[in-house]
């Protein structure tokens, strides 16, 4: 380790929960030597597919046993509300065991007639991964790359984002309790100079990445000039429709939440309500009052749906961004700034601007925080267009009392993850983005695939 720090500070109380060494460069030439030599020299890569499955399942049974250390350590890390953990932090360990599970189901070997002779096509792993993740989520993240890529046989070096190193490294102690040779799973916890280090490497074969849209464009760029491989997962600005038939109560459960949940912290958030021009004040009404419903505080609290936003940085950013929303002719409908009453902690208010434009910096733009643009407009058609008027394209919702209706709606959203009458997200069904929302996808067989390379091996008849 060099001399470099992370620092760790409490969103709830400002205060420094944590220090610790930085990986230097040298320490991240050490972690890229020993995936590169666990590839080309132990037998990993050429397990079988079941063989690695046995530890996956080890793996998912060690996570087990750290469910609460992780839940509490996401909460300390960066202020996620509890019960927001709650949903989310089991995922880790179900993903290994559905990545294990497809062991005996996924084509890593197919053989087909060919003109002459036959072929066997050939799933491999792709080799050395490089596994770059944001702060938000960074368990789920972290295990929705780390399982497939076990699977595939691939041997990694994970890179967390600074303000949340911990989850790599208990997931590290998961990974050699379960009995993985070493070199398979190595953790740099650093900032974006080695994580820059990490993607120039030449011995990486693949580089995996959630993050901003702007980092996302670097790392592909780096990645072209030496034609690496690369998967991006990036921002989002997503429209939620709620069609002039649309029942307000099915639609205020089911995405009112999902407009800002871990106070708009989440890739998918619903940022942009699309509503009627014809039932616009029923909808705003009822969408407020879920929203003033929820309750703001410390996310130790169970009864806590929106606790801080992660760090001052943020919190900085998003009250920016609600000026400019000020400053566009936005209107502030609730919120609009800090939480009255809260001395200390990056507290923003849940904030709803109505009378949006869609060409407005504050609909356009990623906030990452929990600020929403209601939107207006005259016809599906419109709403339609304005949807897809953005350079991102993750996620969405369409709402309608004619099911048939959202779903030819939805049909036409090109984004890479939609709702019908309904939020969903899971582990079985592919996630990732259109436009400038990323490339590739995450979650079901096409995670998978994101980690294997195709071989065509030709045999006479
Ligand atoms: P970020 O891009 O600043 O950082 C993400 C990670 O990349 C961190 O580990 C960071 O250290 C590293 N990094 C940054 N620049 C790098 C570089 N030049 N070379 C190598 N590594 C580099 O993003 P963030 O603020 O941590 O996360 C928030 C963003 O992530 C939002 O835009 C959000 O939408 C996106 N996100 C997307 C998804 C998805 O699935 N599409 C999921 C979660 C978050």
């Amino acid at each position: 380790m060099g001399s470099e720090r992370l620092d760790l500070i409490s969103p709830v109380t400002e205060e420094l929960t944590l220090s610790m060494p930085a990986g230097a460069d040298a320490d991240m030439d050490a972690a890229v030597a020993a995936a590169r030599r666990a590839f080309d020299a132990s037998d990993w890569p050429r397990l079988s597919p079941s063989e690695r499955a046995s530890y996956m399942l080890r793996i998912a049974d060690e996570l087990d046993k750290r469910t609460d250390l992780l839940k509490r350590v996401w909460t300390a890390q960066v202020g996620a509300p509890q019960f927001f953990v709650e949903l989310s932090t089991e995922m880790a360990a179900a993903q290994f065991r559905y990545y294990a599970a497809m062991a005996e189901s996924y084509p890593f070997e197919e053989e087909r007639p060919a003109t002459h002779g036959k072929v066997k096509v050939l799933r491999e792993p792709v080799g050395v991964s490089a596994l770059i993740i944001p702060w938000n989520t960074p368990l789920v993240l972290l295990t929705g790359k780390a399982a497939p890529a076990m699977l595939a046989g691939c041997t990694m070096v994970v890179k967390p984002s600074p303000e949340t190193p911990l989850d790599a490294l208990i997931l590290a102690e998961c990974v050699a309790a379960a009995g993985v040779p070493a070199g398979v799973f190595n953790v740099v916890p650093a900032g974006r100079e080695a994580g820059n280090t990490l993607i120039s490497d030449p011995r990486v074969d693949k580089v995996s990445f959630t993050g901003s849209t702007d980092a996302g464009r670097h790392i592909a760029k780096v990645c072209a000039d030496r034609v690496a491989r690369v998967s991006l997962e990036l921002g989002g600005k997503s429209a939620s429709i709620l069609c002039d038939d649309a029942d307000i109560d099915t639609w205020t459960q089911s995405v009112a939440l999902m407009t800002m949940p871990f106070s708009g912290q989440i890739c998918f958030s619903q940022t942009r309500v699309l509503v009627p021009q014809s039932r616009h004040d029923a909808f705003l009404d009822a969408y407020v009052a879920q929203i003033e419903n929820f309750k703001v505080g410390d996310p130790w609290d169970p009864e806590t749906f929106i606790g801080p936003v992660s760090m001052a940085r943020q919190r900085d950013r998003v009250l920016d961004y609600i000026e400019v929303g000020r400053r566009e002719g936005a209107k502030v409908v609730t919120g609009g700034g800090k939480v009255p009453g809260f001395n200390r902690g990056y507290y923003v208010a849940p904030t709803i601007f109505d009378s949006v434009d869609n060409n407005m910096r504050i609909a356009r733009e990623e906030i990452f925080g929990p600020v929403v643009s209601v939107i207006s407009y005259a016809d599906d058609e419109e709403a339609i267009a304005i949807a897809n008027d953005s350079e991102y394209g993750l996620s969405g919702s369409v709402f309608s009392a004619d099911t048939a209706r959202a779903e030819q709606i939805a049909r036409r959203i090109r984004t890479g993850h939609i709702g019908v009458n309904c939020f969903n997200i899971d582990i079985t069904a592919p996630f990732g983005g259109y436009k400038k929302s990323g490339l590739g996808r995450e979650a079901g067989p096409e995670g998978l695939a994101g980690f294997l390379e195709t071989k065509s091996m030709f045999l006479p008849a």
